[in-house]
């Protein structure tokens, strides 16, 4: 195994300068981007855990101090240039493809392999369209039809001239199978599915395969005509049942569902399969590149076999490692249970990387259009969490968002000599000489800073002093200075405001009454809590979903 530790310490530190202490399940994760083997996960975290350690027990300038020396082990893989590499065989109208199966909403992981696609394409004055593969009626819908498209043009920003659906083109379909069978170059097969696995496993031909062409295609039409009930047969590829790629020995291409489609209906009983359909739809449309991850390696050579079979135009395909999501489930099924036992409150619930949680939460577009540039073709599978997304966020949206106060469990401090100010005038951001107005008149401030601050001076923000109780709530002042001491935010006027958080449990508590002109969609920063989107404005209140610190 390489030696990580340089890249330990590094991942460390920062994880430590950015959250107050370093965690090793932060760490590890980036680790694989420096090519890191799932294997040596056990051997690696005793080594993590100790560098951690080390690093915890530094105070805030060492850590700094070290960091400055390492930042590069960090910034090399997370800023290296902006533009994404070249692609082999790439010149000015590239054609390349968003293909998704209609049967889940998408996810950050997604997100990612739509706008490298996007994104080259635009690179190079191309073209990419998007294609469903919705070719199996028992698991795509229309409900994701509509969510993808929603949340591919109204929320990654995705253009496409024209949209097709690989269950328009059955028939097209059928009559390239028809030319492999002529060929002599597919089957029909009726053997049972453990027979088949049987055989392919032990790499011997089924008795089915000696069928003449005339035979198969006779067959095969009564198999289009519903002869055969749904298992009972299948037409399969003439590969090499002793390949060494399992996926060369006969795979089949078409089966029988016997359930209704969203969009043909009642149409077709003999659907596809993904290894047929996808490279013929890839060479009809034009495409010329064909990006994606290296799991499917193994299914190029079968895909490159049907299109010489059938004399089609062949793509260069790109691989890259696959974007994993980590710090949430992306199963279909299970977001689905979760939802429907009320646990989650929907596809967008704030614990999810869905792109309806991302972008509810208030994460903009450039956002991944930012990771994917950063992250360009890794060889390696990428583990995305929310930190990196949070990481770039900030650095975005911090120079351009307002902010304001918010106090969380407000509670009434009284204020024994207390000057008499009717408001003050503070920045909009500390960057800007833009100034807002704050009414003072009762001051609010949240338990938990009483709490913390219990018995101790400190400043109203942008105001004045105030020696805090060690219990009660009545404070006094004590001057107008701007000393180093603690500050804490108030409140005199406000609006009633709640703020979802990534856990989906609700806060509440007062902001500040400019708030009250805020749109939905607002992004705005609470000033020592986080940013935060406007989701839902009611009638004496604001919603907001929190975004991140
Ligand atoms: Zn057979």
């Amino acid at each position: 195994m390489k030696d990580f530790s340089k890249e330990i310490y590094a991942y460390a530190l920062r994880n430590a300068i950015e959250f107050g202490s370093a965690e090793p399940g932060k760490i590890l994760p980036k680790l694989f981007q420096h090519g890191l083997d799932k294997k040596d996960i056990k051997k690696i975290m005793p080594q993590i855990q100790e560098i951690v350690k080390k690093v915890n027990s530094l105070d805030k300038d060492g850590r700094q101090r070290e960091f400055s020396l390492l930042d590069n082990v960090v910034k090399v893989r997370e800023e290296k240039e902006k533009d994404l590499p070249e692609l082999p065989n790439a010149g000015k109208g590239i054609i390349t493809r968003i293909p998704p199966e209609p049967s889940k909403y998408l996810h950050l992981g997604h997100a990612l392999s739509f706008l490298l696609n996007y994104l080259y394409a635009k690179k190079y004055d191309g073209k990419c369209l998007i294609r469903f593969e919705d070719a199996n009626p028992e698991k795509v819908s229309k409900e994701y039809v509509d969510a993808m498209l929603d949340d591919i043009n109204n929320y990654l920003g995705i253009k496409s001239e024209s949209i097709r659906y690989v269950s328009d083109d059955i028939p097209l379909l059928y009559n390239y199978a028809e030319k492999l069978i002529s060929q002599d170059k597919a089957y029909m097969c009726f053997c049972d599915r453990e027979t088949m696995q049987e055989l392919r496993h032990s790499g011997k031909e089924c008795a089915h395969r000696k069928t003449s062409a005339k035979d198969n295609l006779k067959e095969w039409k009564q198999f289009l005509a519903g002869k055969y009930k749904e298992g009972e047969a299948v037409l399969r590829i003439k590969g090499d049942m002793k390949h060494t790629n399992h996926v060369m020995r006969d795979s089949a291409l078409f089966r029988m569902i016997d359930k209704p489609h969203f969009r043909q209906k009642d149409k077709y009983k003999v659907w596809p399969l993904y290894d047929f359909y996808n490279p013929i739809e890839d060479s009809l449309m034009g495409i010329t590149h064909v990006l994606r991850t290296n799991e499917f390696e193994q299914r190029v050579p079968l895909q490159d076999l049907i299109k010489d079979l059938l004399g089609l135009k062949k793509q260069t395909v790109v691989q890259y490692g696959r974007f994993s999501v980590i710090d949430a489930t992306t199963k279909g099924r299970e977001i689905r249970e979760l939802i429907e036992s009320g646990e989650y409150i929907g596809w967008d619930d704030p614990r999810l990387m869905t792109l309806r949680a991302l972008r509810r939460r208030g994460i903009r577009k450039d956002v991944l259009y930012e990771l994917v540039k950063q992250i360009g073709l890794s060889k390696y599978e990428v583990h995305l969490d929310f930190d990196m997304i949070a990481a770039i966020s900030r650095k975005l949206i911090d120079a351009d968002t307002e902010r304001y106060y918010f106090v969380e469990d407000p509670v009434e401090l009284e204020i024994e000599k207390k000057p008499k100010l009717k408001s003050v005038k503070i920045p909009i951001h500390p960057d800007k000489e833009d100034t807002r107005n704050l009414d003072v008149g009762e001051i609010f401030i949240s338990e938990k800073d009483l709490k913390e601050f219990k018995g101790k001076e400190v400043r109203l923000l942008h105001l004045f002093n105030v020696k805090l109780p060690v219990k009660g709530n009545k404070a006094v002042f004590t001057s107008m200075e701007n000393k180093p001491i603690p500050k804490i935010q108030w409140v005199s006027s406000y609006t009633p405001t709640k703020i979802l958080m990534p856990n989906a449990k609700w806060v509440s508590g007062f902001a500040e009454a400019g708030t009250k002109k805020l749109k939905a969609d607002d992004l705005i920063q609470f000033e020592r809590f986080g940013f935060v989107r406007l989701d839902a404005k009611k009638k004496d209140s604001n919603e907001f979903w929190y975004t991140h610190r």
